[in-house]
């Protein structure tokens, strides 16, 4: 087989120009699969080139011109940003590959702009890829396999990949880690939640934590595991027999269960220094159980334990997913400033409900009920736009409530009291830091901006309640802006997608199912 030359790039971020905040971490965001993809295609025999982007490099730029392939990985905010990069990379003559949740999510939007859109990716869709690497046009072949890999390289493989991409972050260096896949827990509107939970190898994983200390003194881990700890000593177990206590720093996302005080001693003996439970609402989920529970209680429950978190670990963030159908009236929002009150040293996190394509099964009900907005996928980051028209609120009383909860968590008297309520420095710090930065105040000037155009601008409001599918000039100049010099590469019809591909699909007899690889290669869709 020929000897290929092959770009990898991850798009950590969608626009130059990243904030102070972004500066600082969006090196620290970068996946693990294009790092494991580039170690796959050096193993097949092939020249690789990764980059992580930032932000701050000049993407027509950064590659060299001779690619023969280019694999992108995308979150869906970085879509159309994909699909301009896909358009000038096809015109300097390579083959292109969508990787990513973006790929997982809309693979009947991203095959039209790219040859290769893949699902769950091992090392055999990539060798199967890499035999074929001719052009796929105008619909891209969709590979997956049956199943998430059920290996990765080890760190050692993957090293020079991290090492170049953190050389980009100026201060806090964060090594991205996993442990397992999938999720055991069934919360509807996440994308894990229809992954069977399987976890990898635990030697390799202490291996790779010595491999890691070879390489950097008091290193910080950030695990990319959808739910850390889940096999609780097993990961401890690998840990300390790798490390032993306070060589090593650890991030991690785990859910309340799973941080009970027994586990947070043995967290925090470890070096765990952040963590990140999800709360999502103060009533259960619509779907999953038809009677509201008291919100207080919850509120005083949960906030308890996170003041508990706070004895072990320096540094908690708290998200929080906000117009689900559970919530309705002003109570929501009012619990949740409850809440920052009686835990003050948390940092929250707000979601706006969001309905990415396949990325759950409840997006098929926001589809069937018309109630899922055509946004531009580079509003789709949980923040800059909500694509599911809510249940039980207005958009003007949503949005008040949004700005009025996210101004109380960010106003100078939270952030005053969240410094005191944290113990060590740099959480102190980081606290600061993301409250004045675009989390934060940049977070309330958008939404306030969006609810004054709710009053302003007609063809705002009427593409929010869903009378119109016209983008409104402000998306649209807001999406130029931001691609800067990409946007002329943008392919017509690019800037808006069927937001019920996934109903429609499933309506047919699986269209666009995924050629499914599993240990024998199969025909192209
Ligand atoms: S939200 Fe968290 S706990 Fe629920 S399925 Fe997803 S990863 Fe698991």
């Amino acid at each position: 087989m020929r000897r290929l030359r092959i770009g990898i790039l991850d798009l950590v971020t969608k626009s130059p120009n990243p904030s102070l905040y972004g500066r600082l971490m969006n090196a620290n965001l970068a996946s693990i699969m294009p790092q494991v993809i580039g170690v796959w295609c050096e193993q097949e025999g092939h020249d690789v080139h990764l980059v992580c982007y930032t932000g701050l490099e000049d993407l027509l730029q950064e590659m060299p011109a001779d690619l023969d392939v280019i694999f992108i990985g995308a979150f869906t905010q970085s879509a159309q940003l994909s699909y301009a990069l896909s358009n000038f990379f096809r015109q300097r003559g390579a083959v292109t590959v969508l990787g990513g949740p973006h790929a997982r999510c809309y693979p009947e939007d991203a095959r039209k702009y790219f040859d290769y859109v893949l699902g769950f990716t091992d090392r055999t869709v990539v060798a199967e890829l890499l035999r074929d690497a001719g052009p796929h046009r105008p619909m891209g072949r969709h590979l997956a396999s049956a199943r998430q890999p059920g290996d990765l390289p080890t760190l050692a493989e993957r090293w020079k990949f991290v090492e170049a991409t953190l050389a980009k972050a100026p201060t806090i260096k964060i090594v991205p880690m996993i442990g397992s896949l999938g999720c055991p827990y069934t919360c509807s509107f996440c994308i894990d939640s229809t992954v069977d939970y399987q976890p990898l190898s635990f030697p390799q994983l202490r291996d790779d934590l010595s491999f890691l200390l070879t390489k950097m003194k008091n290193p910080i881990v950030g695990w990319h595991d959808p739910n850390f700890g889940v096999r609780f000593d097993d990961y401890m177990e690998a840990v300390e027999s790798a490390t032993g206590p306070g060589r090593m720093r650890h991030i991690a996302e785990s859910s309340l269960s799973l941080l009970g005080e027994p586990h947070l001693k043995r967290l925090q003996k470890n070096g765990f220094q952040a963590i990140l439970p999800g709360i999502e609402s103060w009533y259960d989920l619509g779907n999953k159980s038809k009677t509201r529970r008291t919100g207080m209680d919850k509120v005083k429950q949960v906030a308890d334990h996170v003041n508990m978190i706070l004895r072990y670990i320096p540094y908690i963030q708290t998200n929080f997913v906000l117009g689900l159908d559970g919530d309705q009236g002003p109570e929501p929002f009012e619990l949740t400033r409850k809440f920052i009150d009686l835990a003050p040293g948390a940092f929250p996190a707000y979601s706006l409900l969001s309905a990415f394509g396949r990325a759950a099964p409840m997006n098929l009900d926001y589809q069937r009920a018309g109630r899922v907005l055509p946004f531009p996928f580079h509003f789709l980051n949980n923040n800059h736009a909500m694509n599911v028209r809510p249940k039980h609120y207005g958009w003007p009383e949503f949005y008040d409530g949004l700005i009025d909860v996210t101004s109380y968590s960010f106003s100078w008297r939270a952030i005053a009291r969240r410094v005191p309520a944290t113990a060590t420095m740099i959480p102190k710090w980081m606290n600061v830091v993301r409250a004045m930065s675009s989390e934060g105040w940049g977070r309330i000037q958008y939404h306030t901006m969006i609810r004054s155009l709710l009053d302003t601008d007609r063809s705002v409001r009427a593409f929010m309640e869903g009378d119109t599918d016209e983008l409104p000039e402000f998306y649209a100049a807001r999406i130029r802006r931001e691609l800067g010099d990409l946007y002329q590469y943008l392919p017509e019809g690019a800037l808006m997608h069927d937001p019920n591909a996934y109903l429609h699909a499933s309506e047919m007899e699986a269209p666009s199912e995924p050629v499914q690889l599993e240990g024998r290669l199969a025909g192209t869709v």
